[in-house]
């Protein structure tokens, strides 16, 4: 697989995508994670979700759970990891990435969540597992901060 920077993020993205226009093929949201694993397996970083793609971001965030197992206090990373990249990587304004958070919180899929950003215990297991090398107790931390602030 071939990978280009994204931007000036630092992010190497491959050049082929997967299209969450795709999920609409009457399969169930776990067939759909699964076809985003094998995705992933071959080397696919560069998924588009929208909203316009019935729930893609919802079969996405299923299939980017595979740190989850692995997290001794069960904190939700995939769903964390996509709010940090709408704030960081699509620009979502402060406020309003804040009132979202706290919204999906709330009602979303955050909703029956185990435990939050700040009950991470930096153990780094997640992070091993992670094969886009991403600073998941940085994030963490970060939006810990955040949702101090918000409380
Ligand atoms: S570093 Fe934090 S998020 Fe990652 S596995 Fe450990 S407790 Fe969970």
């Amino acid at each position: 697989m071939k990978y280009k920077q994204f931007g000036n993020t630092g992010i190497n993205l491959s050049v082929f995508g997967f299209g969450g226009a795709k999920f609409k093929n009457g399969k169930s949201n776990e067939e759909n994670a699964e076809l985003v694993l094998y995705a992933m397996d071959r080397g696919i970083n560069h998924f588009d979700a929208g909203v316009g793609y019935t729930n893609s971001e919802e079969i996405f965030g299923l299939a980017a759970n595979y740190c989850m197992p692995y997290c001794p206090k069960h904190i939700p990373i995939a769903e964390y990891m996509l709010f940090y990249n709408r704030k960081h990587i699509f620009g979502c304004p402060q406020e309003e990435f804040e009132k979202r958070l706290g919204f999906h919180k709330q009602w979303g899929t955050f909703a029956k969540r185990e435990a939050d950003a700040k009950d991470c215990a930096k153990c780094g297991a997640c992070e091993k597992q992670c094969t886009q090398h991403i600073d998941i107790v940085g994030r963490l931390e970060e939006i810990a901060g955040i949702e101090a602030r918000m409380s």
